[in-house]
């Protein structure tokens, strides 16, 4: 062999394997889109999943958010694109959901992609359609469109056998959708999310319901009743959320779901600090349902951490789980939990 060993992949190959990062299976196809959603200040967002025995056929998201300039829709495609950030500085300073400009692109190479979209008040007749396939560009047309955006997603993992193969059964990924848009709606009482498979209506939240309406659509009245609400801060952020009373117990930590600053995430600190709070509240190896958000300067998180978004870093972390599991104490101690218990003896 001559010349060099080492070759520059080519644009395609690096698309296929940053697409590997961020998606996953179909519940990362729908947090992308869910986020895009919440980022362009959606109030309404449907999820429609179709499926057969095979397994998910089809995605579509549903937003009245702010829409796209016919330009935009095409661009929204490339790899790195975004109008989140600009550059370096601004990464420090993350408000919204998406930053890196790589879901739609990575999406659109393992999958065949339909973006229609309108801008919201910008006084345009038509909407653009844009289709993607396997990361190419197929179509582009003026079509008539309502304000917002519509994505729908099909023939995912078509070029990527391999990914395919590991999918799991049609119900599990369909968990996994639903968890997804159930951590989002948690975190997101602004917005209302109605999620439907094959027609049928799985889930729903009403706009600005808050979180204890959000918590009872999602688990039910009943669960809701019991809650204790969380609310305190420290100089340093803001905890606020709800708690189930220490009887509500679960054999592990899946019910604590935790945000910060909107963002739906995973911790297993923060989740740590939340059952140390319960103290001898709760048997030994006894998780709580919790609900938690936290709000702190977005200078103290670091989101840029993982593709997927789902961890983040902390500055002060100590600091913050300890006010976190301090401030979990002092809720239940409000509660007069031990006369409860020795009432219902
Ligand atoms: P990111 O969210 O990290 O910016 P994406 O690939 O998810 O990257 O989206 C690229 C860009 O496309 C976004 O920055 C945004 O400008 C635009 N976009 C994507 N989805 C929507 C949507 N639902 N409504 C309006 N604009 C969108
Ligand atoms: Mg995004």
């Amino acid at each position: 062999m001559t010349g060099t060993k080492i070759q520059v992949l080519d644009p395609d190959t690096v698309n296929q394997i940053a697409a590997g990062e961020v998606v996953e299976r179909p519940a990362s196809v729908v947090k992308e889109l869910l986020e895009n959603a919440i980022d362009a200040g959606a109030t309404s967002i449907l999820v429609e999943v179709s499926s057969d025995l095979a397994g998910i056929t089809m995605l579509r998201v549903t937003d009245d958010g702010e829409g796209m300039m016919p330009e935009e829709a095409v661009l929204a495609f490339q790899p790195h694109a975004t109008s989140k950030i600009r550059d370096i500085a601004d990464l420090s300073f993350i408000r919204t959901l998406g930053f890196r400009g790589e879901a739609l692109a990575s999406i659109a190479a393992v999958a065949e992609v339909t973006l229609v979209t309108r801008p919201r008040d910008s006084g345009a007749l038509a909407g653009t359609r844009v289709v993607v396939r396997g990361g190419e560009v197929v179509e582009k047309n003026d079509v008539g469109a309502p304000e917002g955006t519509t994505v729908i997603v099909k023939h995912l993992f078509y070029n990527t056998p391999a990914r395919r193969k590991f999918l799991k059964s049609r119900n599990t990924e369909l968990a996994h959708i639903y968890g997804v848009a159930e951590n989002l709606a948690l975190a997101h009482g602004e917005v209302a999310f109605r999620v439907v498979h094959n027609g049928r209506e799985r889930m729903a939240t009403q706009r600005s319901g808050g979180l204890l309406n959000a918590i009872a659509g999602l688990y039910g009245a009943d669960l809701a009743r019991t809650l204790i609400p969380i609310d305190a801060r420290t100089p340093l952020l803001r905890i606020s959320g709800y708690l189930s009373r220490p009887s509500e117990n679960r054999g592990n930590s899946s019910q604590v779901a935790i945000s910060i600053n909107g963002r739906s995430i995973t911790s297993r600190q923060i989740t740590a600090a939340v059952r140390e709070g319960y103290g001898t509240l709760l048997p030994k190896d006894r998780y709580p349902v919790a609900f938690v958000d936290l709000s702190l300067e977005a200078g103290l998180v670091d989101v840029n951490v993982h593709p997927t978004k789902r961890e983040v870093r902390l500055s002060r972390e100590r600091e913050i789980l300890s006010a976190v599991a301090a401030a979990v104490e002092e809720a239940l101690a409000g509660c007069d939990l031990a006369r409860e218990a020795a009432a219902a003896e």
